[in-house]
This record gives structure tokens, C-alpha cells and sequence, in this order.
């Protein structure tokens, strides 16, 4: 069974999105196999977003991922990678498909509700950097 990072960003625990998202994962049919709470340290938001250290827009994604704690999910389940991205939608939120996660909870680029993993290999690495097997 595969299994996938998600994490519920300072946007959507400010606006109280948490069960929302949580609820649209468990609706599908996706299993919830790990949850935490976290403030992301520099360490842990430099190789998270490696791919984007060199982007213009890098210091404000850093800062707007530090801006409050963030709920970090491991969810299970058959192609659980690919399902995960079909429901959260693409990155610009304004442009994301209605009835997807960022298209109808958000119109931002940079405050788009959830970070979810884009393939199995980077899914692997994600889950542990968030997640020590003894709380998965
Ligand atoms: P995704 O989260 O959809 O996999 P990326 O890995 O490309 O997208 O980007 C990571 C995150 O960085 C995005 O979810 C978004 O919060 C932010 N981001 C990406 N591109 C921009 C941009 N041009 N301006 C501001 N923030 C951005």
C-alpha cells in the first residue's frame, strides 16, 4: 500500500480548514495512518522546498510556512500519491478545477491550503522527514 505527505498549511489552520481537508481525504477513502501539529524550523523548510531555493518568491513562501503551526498527514492507500494531487488541485488555487481542494477553498498561488507529495519516490522521502515509523 502506498502512502503520502500532506500538510494542511498556516492559511487553512487560520481560516479553520483543517477538518475540511481532513474530511474531504477520509470521504474519498484514503486512510489516515499519522497526524501531527508542527512548527517548521529553517532546517526542515530549506529541504522541503529545496527545488525552490532559488525562486524570487522563496523568503515569502518561507515566512508564510513559518507563519503558524502546520498539521502534518501521512495518508494510505491504493495510488495514494496520484489521488492525493487529484483532489487537492494545481498549485495557482484560483485557476484549480472546482470541486478539487484549492479550487474551492482558495485563490491564491502562495496560500494554497495543502502541500501534498508528487510522486511515490518523493512521497517516501517526505513521510520521513515528517514522520519517525513508531508514529506512523
Ligand atoms: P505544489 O505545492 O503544487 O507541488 P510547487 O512545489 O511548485 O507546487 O511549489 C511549492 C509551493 O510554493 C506552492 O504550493 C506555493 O505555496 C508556493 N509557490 C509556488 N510557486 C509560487 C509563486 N510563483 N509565487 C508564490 N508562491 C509560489
Amino acid at each position: 500500500m502506498e502512502r503520502t505527505l500532506v500538510l494542511i498549511k498556516p492559511d487553512a489552520v487560520q481560516r479553520g480548514l483543517v477538518g475540511e481537508v481532513t474530511r474531504r481525504l477520509e470521504a474519498k477513502g484514503l486512510k489516515l495512518v499519522g497526524m501531527k501539529m508542527m512548527h517548521l524550523n529553517e532546517a526542515i523548510i530549506l529541504e522541503h522546498y529545496a527545488h525552490l531555493a532559488d525562486k524570487p518568491f522563496f523568503a515569502g513562501v518561507k515566512k508564510f510556512m513559518q507563519s503558524t503551526p502546520v498539521i502534518a498527514q501521512c495518508w494510505e492507500g491504493v495510488e495514494v500519491v496520484d489521488a492525493v494531487r487529484i483532489i487537492v488541485g494545481i498549485t495557482k488555487a484560483r485557476a484549480a478545477d472546482a470541486g478539487s481542494v484549492r479550487g474551492d477553498l482558495a485563490m491564491s498561488l502562495q496560500c494554497n491550503v495543502v502541500h501534498a507529495s508528487d510522486s511515490s519516490e518523493t512521497a517516501k522521502r517526505e513521510v520521513g522527514r515528517f514522520f519517525k515509523e513508531d508514529e506512523l
